[in-house]
């Protein structure tokens, strides 16, 4: 086998749930991967039985499981960024977070998904304290929308202020830098507000009226770790990211009889 050879390509890993309606998880990660020109790899958490109108089933993996496909990736093919999703339960988080800081990456993502927009519980309420004080230590970016951040704060978000206070408590929890996605706010516009440690950055677009938003935090968080992969710092790669996302609401896609996904064709 000639191994020089073949192109070089930058490598993103998504940890997550499997979408068999293929708008969230896995699925748009992997699409998502694949649109901004990144090799994508992925461990499995947990399938659902899911289509446009909602979650049928969840099946989680064992924490061995997922723990051997994230070691198989690292033992050979590595990878320049990882994003995790979707981890259902604390045994899981706890295996994730060991195999990330034995492998010694550091370029990872934390979309902290917890429910689905039909109200499906995708991560376990004792799971949080796990994600908190194991995996965000470990995390370069962690991107809630406002519900999650709640979640994970304990706090009411109301304003601009307590965003501000979420921010930090989020990084006091270890993580480098935070994103809270504005997708909650009301008012005509979204607005992120990026916090790195010091200082906050917002980054705002009109507010687009559509149904078809299936795995809108899948695919924003996907495409920051596609472009940190690439080796975009973490504002440039929001800015991507932001774009595409913007992108894929504006063009969702008509299937099913329910919600339908975000494109995820750039
Ligand atoms: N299913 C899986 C496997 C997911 O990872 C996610 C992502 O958050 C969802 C469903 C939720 O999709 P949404 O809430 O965007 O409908």
């Amino acid at each position: 086998m000639d191994k020089e050879s073949g192109r070089k390509v930058a490598r993103a890993l998504t940890i997550a749930g499997s979408d068999s309606g293929g708008g969230a998880g896995i699925q748009a990660d992997l699409k998502t991967f694949q649109e901004l020109g990144v090799y994508g790899m992925s461990a499995i958490t947990a399938v659902t039985a899911q289509n446009t109108l909602g979650v049928q089933a969840v099946y989680p993996l064992s924490s061995e499981a997922v723990a051997q496909q994230i070691r198989a990736i690292g033992s050979d093919i590595g990878a320049d960024a990882v994003k995790t999703g979707m981890l259902f339960s604390s045994e899981i988080i706890l295996a994730v977070a060991g195999v990330i800081q034995e492998l010694g990456w550091t370029k990872v993502v934390v979309d902290p998904v917890m429910i689905a927009k039909g109200g499906s519980v995708l991560l376990q309420e004792e799971a949080i304290r796990a994600l908190t004080g194991t995996l965000l230590p470990l995390t370069a970016v962690v991107t809630p929308n406002i519900p999650e951040a709640e979640k994970l704060t304990g706090m009411d978000i109301l304003g601009r202020t307590d965003k501000e206070e979420a921010a930090r408590r989020l990084a006091g929890f270890g993580a480098q830098h935070v994103i809270i996605k504005g997708g909650h706010d009301s008012g005509t516009e979204a607005v992120d507000l990026l916090f790195d440690g010091r200082y906050f950055t917002e980054l705002a677009s009109k507010r687009i009226a559509t149904g078809h938003t299936h795995g809108t935090g899948c695919t924003f968080s996907a495409a920051l770790a596609a472009g940190l992969a690439q080796g975009l710092d973490i504002e440039s790669s929001m800015q991507q990211a932001k774009a595409f996302i913007q992108a894929a609401i504006e063009d969702g896609i008509h299937i099913g009889g329910g919600r339908g996904p975000t494109n995820h064709w750039a």
